[in-house]
């Protein structure tokens, strides 16, 4: 046996993947072109940046939906894109789209997240009013194509096309400063699609176990749902953990079953990612079930109301004298202006330490 060198893994994915997969060789370039690695393929290498950043480092503080210091067992935003990565990597192999962008597309989505999740988005959104606005996922490929700036180039992470535009999702808000070569909205390969899925799968099954853990939901209310019902019956159990894993099985293969055909017959210029009717509607119920009785339950708007006051009182302060902030970002503001560098700088905070400031 020999060692598998990156051509050996760019020829294997030409092999293995199907037609409409993106392929590691053909990755779009990156902004500053660079040679490649012996061993590692493009994708993989946008991967790794995306772990060692230090933007990455700080999803371990910021909240998914609990506030990150609530307790150690709830989820944090690491480790639901850890979990959105684990399943988009199942998939995209069982689907024959590129497991490796799956990976490193999941591990990036969320990091443009400010402290204190969508109530955070829309406080800052509010502030910006006038001065192109935020949203997180405009704010995810502002970091890895400007923020993360650790070699100085002045082009991020420089990750290669593809995995940046599949970090574009959603609206972007007239004026937001995004990259010229982004301006143009452009289709994103199929496993952005994927891992869109596959974000909306981890993050309805970990909720449910986060607030049944938190005790705002009761299993016997829970048990109601038709995945729970669904997932009871396969698992044989009435174990809760055990259900929910059953739970995120159900959908995951759904979704693999689901897409499999239109991915494989080639003819469809682009092939959809979806789930059967029968699990999506079981999904949107307990997507519904959960908005009623988790993400608008007193306890966490509570949390998510004193998150956003800070953020707001924390944003003008630094707004009133950015002589207080930090001399790396304060050189920042004759370029882009005090607004945009305040934004940046909260927006990056984690929900720990804005309460601590
Ligand atoms: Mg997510």
């Amino acid at each position: 046996m020999t060692w598998l060198r990156r051509e050996d893994l760019e020829a294997q994915e030409r092999e293995r993947l199907a037609d409409c997969a993106a392929f590691s060789d053909a990755p779009g370039g990156r902004r500053l072109p660079e040679p490649e690695d012996p061993l590692r393929t493009a994708f993989q290498r946008d991967r790794d940046r995306v772990i060692h950043s230090a933007a990455f480092r700080r999803l371990q503080h910021k909240t998914q939906v609990f506030s990150a210091d609530e307790g150690d067992h709830y989820r944090s935003r690491m480790t639901h894109s850890l979990e959105v990565s684990q399943m988009a990597r199942s998939a995209a192999l069982a689907l024959r789209l590129n497991p490796d962008l799956a990976e490193a597309i999941a591990l990036a989505h969320d990091l443009g997240h400010p402290p204190f999740g969508h109530v955070g988005e829309n406080a800052l959104d509010a502030l910006m009013q006038g001065e192109g606005g935020f949203r997180h996922n405009a704010q995810g490929v502002r970091i890895v194509d400007v923020l993360e700036d650790r070699h100085g180039h002045g082009n991020g992470l420089n990750l290669t096309r593809a995995t940046r535009l599949s970090l574009m999702k959603g609206v972007v808000p007239d004026g937001f400063p995004l990259s010229d070569d982004l301006l143009m909205r452009e289709e994103p390969p199929l496993e952005a699609v994927l891992v869109d899925r596959c974000d909306k799968i981890a993050y309805v099954c970990h909720d449910l176990d986060d607030a049944i853990r938190a005790d705002l939901i009761k299993v016997k209310d829970a048990s109601d749902l038709g995945l729970w019902k669904l997932a009871q019956d396969r698992a044989d159990s009435e174990v809760p953990s055990r259900v929910y894993s059953e739970m995120v099985a159900i959908q995951l293969h759904d979704l693999v079953q689901a897409s499999h055909g239109a991915i494989a017959n080639g003819r469809q210029e682009r092939p959809t990612i979806q789930h059967s009717s029968d699990v999506r509607v079981k999904s949107q119920e307990l997507l519904a079930f959960l908005r009623t009785n988790f993400y608008r339950s007193e306890r966490v708007l509570e949390a998510m109301h004193r998150g956003s006051v800070k953020i707001e009182s924390c944003f003008r302060r630094f707004l009133d004298d950015p002589d207080q902030l930090p001399a790396p970002i304060q050189a920042r503001i004759p370029s882009i202006g005090a607004p945009r560098v305040v934004c940046d700088y909260v927006a990056g905070m984690t929900d720990r330490f804005l309460m601590r400031l």
